[in-house]
């Protein structure tokens, strides 16, 4: 069996690792890659975002399956191109990929639906958007712009004056196309959690929740980033909440999305805020969570690559998922400048004299002669495992610790807030 893996960062390594274990032992291919990747696929110079391409690519080497990590091409409608070429994609339709496309798409699904999340009004021009700011009373607002904007699009303002700017800066075509509508919403307070499942449209696979650290410093301050670290279990989420979350968040989205056309096949994450009146959607995405995917698949005890056959086959109804016990802590290594800019062709150095056992997950890497350079924002992924999240995240820092390249930036905060839940 072959399979393509599109995409190369630290998610699509822990994709690959994972498809790796399958016992139907698949030739994997990857586009376009990384050299963490070259070491167990064969990696295509070809784009993440290049669909025709990545569609003959497909067509010609007997591609079985194509697996999709990013949102760029599920939302440029990847998976539409393939089923029209005959082949196979793990991944949404163009339609069912405005979930993540359209913060006002999500809304009027959700809406439908009766999802519960924030309270919003969506904005089609700047003067309208400024009235409503001017009149309202209660700040902090979030004001996101209604596109992807690779994280960007979105400021928690605590003043009238930073929504106002927030406003004007979507609208003045900071984001492109992605801020041509713009959503002004409630500030949601709670614990932030993000919640996975795989779908084939009718049915649902939970997987394990997690949580990821979008600020670039610690204690959440600073610029939001792509995701500086992850970990998992949640101790805090009872189940009771987890079970709230799939009744009156995943199923309904799922159901609903069926219901107007846009069937939903692969993964949906729900970026939940569980708040005092229970949980809340801060939006949803239509593929796996980076770094959330590098905590999550190495504790995976099942098969992903059938599992993800299934979802395409409309067959995971009464199939089951088996975890280890294992906790896992992820701490994202950044270039100098990330994430206004990044730095590339420092020398990265420690990979070969790593102090324990952990897993790395490449992203902003490249090789030459040997050796390792910086070629991105993200460039590593240090995942450490462990019996408790205590043991797993010194497994993690103490791998950190002996790797180094110019300018390299981490937070040291990742899964302290769980320690104190952890009983022994
Ligand atoms: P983009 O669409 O630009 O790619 P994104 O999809 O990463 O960005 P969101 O996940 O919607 O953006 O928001 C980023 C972060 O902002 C969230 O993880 C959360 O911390 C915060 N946030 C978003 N909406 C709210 C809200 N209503 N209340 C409080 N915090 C919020």
């Amino acid at each position: 069996m072959r399979v393509l893996v599109v995409g190369g960062g630290g998610r699509e390594h822990a994709l690959v690792e994972a498809i790796a274990r399958s016992p139907l032992e698949p030739e994997i291919f990857a586009a376009p890659g990384n050299p963490g990747i070259a070491r167990l696929a064969r990696n295509v110079d070809i784009p993440a975002d290049d669909i025709p391409e990545l569609r003959d690519f497909a067509k010609e080497n007997g591609i079985d399956l194509t697996v999709v990590g990013p949102e760029v091409p599920l939302i440029g409608g990847i998976a539409d191109a393939f089923y029209e070429a005959g082949l196979k994609l793990f991944g949404p339709s163009r339609a069912a990929a405005r979930i993540e496309g359209s913060k006002a798409f999500a809304k009027e699904v959700m809406n439908r639906a009766g999802v519960p999340t924030a309270d919003y009004r969506i904005f089609e021009d700047e003067r309208a958007a400024l009235e409503f700011l001017r009149a309202h009373r209660e700040y902090p607002v979030v004001v996101k712009a209604d596109g992807v904007a690779a994280g960007k699009g979105v400021t928690v303002a605590a003043s009238e004056e930073e929504a106002e700017a927030a406003v004007r800066a979507a609208f003045g075509g900071r984001f492109g196309a992605a801020g041509r509508r713009v959503i002004v919403e409630e500030c949601l307070a709670g614990r932030e959690a993000s919640v996975f499942a795989l779908s084939d449209g009718e049915n649902i696979l939970p997987f394990l929740p997690a949580r990821d650290y979008k600020r670039i410093y610690d204690n959440d301050e600073g610029p939001n980033t792509g995701g500086m670290g992850a970990y998992c279990p949640l101790l805090w989420m009872d189940p009771d909440t987890y079970k709230r979350i799939l009744e009156e968040i995943i199923h309904p989205t799922v159901r609903q999305l069926s219901l107007m056309g846009s069937s939903y096949t692969g993964l949906l994450y729900a970026g939940v805020m569980v708040t005092a009146e229970g949980p809340k959607v801060l939006e949803f995405n239509c593929r796996f969570g980076d770094p959330e995917t590098q905590v999550l698949l190495p504790r995976l005890g099942s098969d992903l690559l059938e599992l993800m056959i299934a979802c395409c086959e409309d067959d995971l109804a009464g199939r089951e998922v088996a975890w280890s016990a294992e906790k896992a802590v992820c701490v994202v290594l950044a270039s100098e400048g990330y994430p206004e800019s990044s730095s590339s062709g420092d020398l990265i150095s420690g990979l070969d004299d790593l102090p324990c056992e952990v897993n790395i997950y490449h992203a902003g890497t490249a090789e030459r002669d040997g050796k390792l350079y910086t070629a991105g924002g993200r460039v590593l992924n240090v995942v450490g495992l462990g019996g408790s999240l205590m043991e797993a995240r010194a497994r993690a820092y103490a791998a950190v610790e002996s790797i180094d390249f110019t300018g390299m930036q981490y937070r040291t905060d990742i899964a302290l807030e769980a320690l104190e839940m952890e009983e022994f």
